[in-house]
């Protein structure tokens, strides 16, 4: 669905209309081709920022250069940067914090629309002292308003929190965070830990080559769009979803040159029939997203219980179920990704919403535990928790609700479907290896549950 603001607002004289009614006017957001190029920080100017010059800050350098970006030491007047990063994951005490005031404040109107701030900071969870814990959480609430104060460019400010022994790690996020491919993705704490085993090279294009991928509920929506992004990228994608969706799910599966599995999740059969379906046609499979979801919503005085009974076996009962046989059995290959659709409904709680925030909740606390027992398989364990997402979900809502979806974020905008897509393509590549455990929010710093 389009964005008739952000439509009108990319012409220069109506942009000064809509302004002077005090409506919000939002910049189109530039975004990241379907297929990651060898260089995608090709033509961008980045300004790299250090504290002490460390182990950090060498790899950043190298992992930019590799990636294209023309790279800046030193600010210049007058500059527009495409990047600004910083690396504090040497910054000590709190007078230390200063560095981020001393490096982002001369620049911060030189960010080029659509541009990107990556702040790199060490683990708070490694801090040796409760100072030290202390600096390292303050970047968060320092992203967190820098992305509030840039977000009318269509810029984006990022928090990669650093362990020891994984800055070998960075170099698909900093692609990620710094590309068009992360348009969507705002004020985001993401970890970089060295707990998943892994190959000592990973490649970082044409990333997903022989890999094959499980896709539910991937006629449509959010789910086509992941398996387009995951097909791109040269991995053979299975959509599944519901049987009486299967002409969907051809029309998709024929635009990817995937597979079709027509199958409800919730099947008490279909956690074993999915294993076998891999095990026979492919010996295994390396990526799994759990995109399948429904919402029923009712306040919870009026919800019948069947409403509340679909929504849970849907949206977590049977994920956990497929997980337990895929897993079990060593269906997912050594060095496997799954991915879990969450929501911010399961963050903040909505209105109307119990079964479905208990479900997107439930995913999180999931991906937490299961990421720790399969970490010594290589196999990492994520969720995405979109805001709003221009779909037919959100489509459905009255006027006024998804006026106030739409505009109450950072970027006064809704996410695309592709947006989702592109961080869940992210998190199945082998370069974010270091990233699991986590929920990571598509919603462009939305101000619920923020
Ligand atoms: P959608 O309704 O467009 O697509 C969901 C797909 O899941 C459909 O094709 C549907 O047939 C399939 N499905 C439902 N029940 C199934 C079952 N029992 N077995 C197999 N397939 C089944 O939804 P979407 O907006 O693309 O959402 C995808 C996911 O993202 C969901 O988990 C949703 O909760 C989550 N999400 C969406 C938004 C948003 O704004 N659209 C926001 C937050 C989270």
């Amino acid at each position: 669905m389009s964005d008739y603001l952000v439509k009108l607002a990319s012409q220069p004289t109506l942009r000064n209309v809509i302004k002077s009614v005090g409506l919000p006017t939002p910049v189109g957001l530039s975004r990241g081709g379907k297929q990651y190029a060898d260089q995608p920080l090709a033509g961008l100017q980045v300004l790299v920022g250090t504290v002490t010059d460390g182990v950090v800050a060498k790899a950043v350098r190298a992992d930019l250069d590799a990636a294209g970006a023309t790279l800046a030491a030193q600010a210049a007047d007058g500059a527009k940067y495409n990047g600004l990063v910083l690396d504090a994951t040497d910054m000590e005490g709190i007078d230390g914090l200063k560095h981020l005031y001393s490096f982002f404040h001369p620049v911060m109107r030189q960010i080029a629309p659509n541009g990107r701030v990556v702040v790199l900071a060490s683990e708070p969870a490694e801090g040796a002292t409760p100072q030290a814990v202390a600096t390292a959480r303050a970047t968060e609430g320092f992203v967190r308003s820098v992305g509030k104060e840039i977000g009318k460019r269509g810029a984006t400010a990022n928090l990669i929190h650093v362990a020891k022994g994984a800055e070998d790690r960075l170099a698909a996020p900093l692609r990620f965070f710094l590309s068009g491919h992360s348009a969507y993705v705002d004020a985001q704490p993401v970890h970089v830990s060295a707990v998943v085993s892994a190959p000592s090279s990973v490649p970082l294009s044409g990333v997903l080559k022989g890999k094959v991928a499980l896709v539910t509920g991937g006629a449509r929506g959010i789910g086509a769009a992941t398996a387009e992004r995951l097909a791109a990228e040269g991995a053979h994608v299975v959509c599944l979803d519901i049987p009486a969706d299967e002409e969907t799910l051809n029309t998709t599966v024929a635009k990817i040159g995937g597979a079709a599995l027509p199958m409800d999740i919730t099947d008490p059969d279909a956690p074993q029939k999915i294993a076998t379906y891999f095990k026979e046609q492919h010996g295994g499979v390396d990526i799994v997203v759990h995109n399948a979801g429904v919402t029923r919503d009712k306040t919870l005085a009026n919800m019948k219980e069947h409403l509340w009974d679909m929504v849970l076996s849907i949206n977590l009962g049977a994920i956990l179920a497929i997980d337990e046989v895929l897993l079990g059995d060593k269906i997912i290959n050594d060095g496997g990704r799954i991915v879990c659709l969450s929501s911010i409904g399961g963050i903040a709680g909505n209105m109307g919403q119990t079964n479905y925030g208990a479900t997107k909740a439930g995913l999180i606390g999931y991906v937490a535990a299961q990421s720790g027992e399969q970490a010594g398989r290589g196999i990492t364990v994520n969720a995405v928790a979109p805001g709003f997402i221009e779909t037919r979900m959100t489509a459905e809502m009255p006027f006024m609700i998804r006026e106030a979806g739409r505009r109450m974020n950072s970027l006064s905008q809704g996410g695309q479907p592709e947006d989702v897509a592109e961080l869940i393509k992210f998190l199945t590549t082998p370069g974010a290896v270091g990233i699991t455990g986590q929920t990571i929010r598509v919603c462009g710093q939305s101000l619920i549950g923020a």
